[in-house]
């Protein structure tokens, strides 16, 4: 018979890089407007977009690159990760 556990406790941070080659993150997109002509650029982190061997809680790189007037820039983004007693 199981029983459910009491003062089970979770330490520590999660850190360093995930071994996950593509992290998606279902439901997300990210937009930014191009600095140059204004268009905006959705990033759809559920379809396509994902980010390759992430490590939480540090800056990871997402780029941007603007086909009407192919201009390039990027932005930065942290993944926060959390586990949590329910
Ligand atoms: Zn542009």
């Amino acid at each position: 018979m199981f029983t459910e556990g009491e003062g089970m406790k979770i330490e520590g941070t999660i850190s360093g890089t995930l071994d996950v080659k593509r992290f998606y993150l279902p439901g997300v997109t990210i937009k930014d407007n191009c600095p140059k002509c204004g268009v905006e650029l959705i990033k759809d982190f559920s379809n396509g977009e994902y980010l390759s061997y992430p490590t939480a809680g540090k800056p990871e790189k997402i780029h941007f690159w603007c086909e009407e007037c192919d201009e390039e820039w990027s932005g930065e983004v942290i993944l926060d990760i959390n586990l949590r007693m329910r």
